[in-house]
């Protein structure tokens, strides 16, 4: 048979275990045909094609991943940034209505347009590095109808601009204003806000924020229950600031990710892995913040537990669009190798997400791909803004 596609002289970071560094086979070819990778292995053996792409020895990978964003909403908080900068407390930032009740309020008044035109240059610099499939939240509604219009804008988006979209129902950011009790707002979320996302379609997974902040291991389990009764998987921002062990709830309920885990403890690495749940690491935040406890990366890389890495791009903690950036940054900070955050853009990010035909070279896998003039794949973790792909492939069609 003849393929669409085939590049050739190529080498691929196919991002699955095959014994070699990044899953690497050098100096070969891959084949495209009908959206999905349909052949990959030595060029000499390569089908015929209805086009030849000569790669001319660059490297090929996956396309990116980025599993963890916070991508609409409106504002920013560069005046509480500065504030910050000056010496003024965060108790006193929190007086003059910083947080993010700010964004919260900035998102409210904003229009479908605007919050679609200002997510589009966020989204745009991901796309620019290599980002084809995103993971987007809502959480700045912090209503029924405000959140759902969240993820109704985050579907648009993603759709206008061909990249592949996972959405996330996060009611539980924060307590709105027109609550006054969080127990009572828990109430709403589960017999309201999450019924109403769910039969619209609108969200893929239900996120919490599990934290002394947030709400507490009861509240979220309360949420997770209701997701888990509707069909939904869930997913958690955990162990961020303090050990409440919401690591431990999120594997209880099987679900796909525990996010940010500074605090993760060992007796909890062991539920992940009996789970299955991937642990996201987000050193965005942790730079932003200028925390210092580490996550446990020895321990979780022992357990066998896979680690994946996102931007978590958001006004408050992490105002940072380049996933590439959270790449070096896992590395610098956490200690992850340049090969481990790339498996944490890819296959990790995908398995974070229930993307099981992307974040590898396969075949059957989506033919999502990038083509990078680079030396090795370690130059993708190594700089910081230093590379972007030179040609991108989503479903095998050329972006
Ligand atoms: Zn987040």
């Amino acid at each position: 048979m003849t393929v669409d596609l085939v590049i050739t002289n190529v080498n691929l970071a196919t991002a699955t275990e095959n014994g070699q560094p990044y899953g690497a086979i050098e100096d070969a070819a891959l084949a495209v045909h009908k959206g999905k990778i349909h052949w990959l292995g030595p060029k000499a053996q390569a089908p015929t094609a209805t086009l030849l792409l000569d790669a001319k020895n660059a490297w090929l990978t996956p396309g990116l991943i980025d599993c963890h964003t916070h991508l609409i909403f409106g504002g920013n908080r560069a005046h509480e940034f500065e504030w910050r900068q000056q010496g003024v407390s965060y108790t006193e930032i929190a007086n003059r209505g910083g947080g993010i009740k700010s964004t919260v309020t900035a998102t409210r008044a904003a229009s479908d347009e605007a919050l679609l035109a200002a997510a589009q240059t966020r989204l745009d610099a991901l796309m620019a590095e290599g980002v084809t499939s995103i993971e987007i939240k809502s959480g700045y509604g912090l209503s029924l109808e405000q959140e759902l219009r969240l993820l109704r804008l985050a579907r648009e988006l993603a759709q206008a601009n061909g990249v592949t979209l996972c959405t996330t129902l996060l009611a539980a950011h924060a307590l709105p204003p027109e609550f006054h009790c969080k127990d009572a707002y828990i109430d709403h979320i589960v017999a309201d806000i999450l019924p109403a996302a769910a039969h619209a379609g609108l969200a893929d997974a239900v996120d919490v924020f599990c934290e002394g902040v947030g709400f507490t291991p009861a509240q979220c389990e309360r949420v997770f229950a209701a997701a888990k009764a509707l069909g939904l998987p869930v997913k958690g921002h955990v162990e961020q600031l303090s050990n409440l062990h919401g690591s431990a709830l999120v594997a209880a309920f099987d679900g796909l990710s525990v996010d940010h885990i500074e605090y993760l403890v060992e007796a909890d690495i062991a539920r992940l892995k009996t789970a299955g749940t991937t642990a996201v690491l987000l050193p965005a935040a942790f730079y932003f913040l200028r925390e210092t406890q580490r996550p446990p990366i020895q321990a979780l890389r022992e357990a066998g537990v896979p680690m994946a890495v996102a931007t978590d791009c958001n006004p408050g903690t992490a105002p940072q669009a380049s996933l590439l950036t959270a790449m070096n940054q896992a590395c610098v900070l956490f200690g992850l190798t340049p090969e481990e955050s790339f498996l944490g853009a890819t296959t990790h990010a995908a398995r974070a997400l229930g993307l099981s035909q992307k974040g590898t070279l396969a075949p059957g896998q989506d033919a999502d791909l990038l083509l990078w003039h680079i030396q090795s794949p370690a130059e993708l973790s190594y700089g910081i803004n230093l590379v972007k792909p030179a040609r991108r492939w989503v479903a095998g069609a050329e972006q």
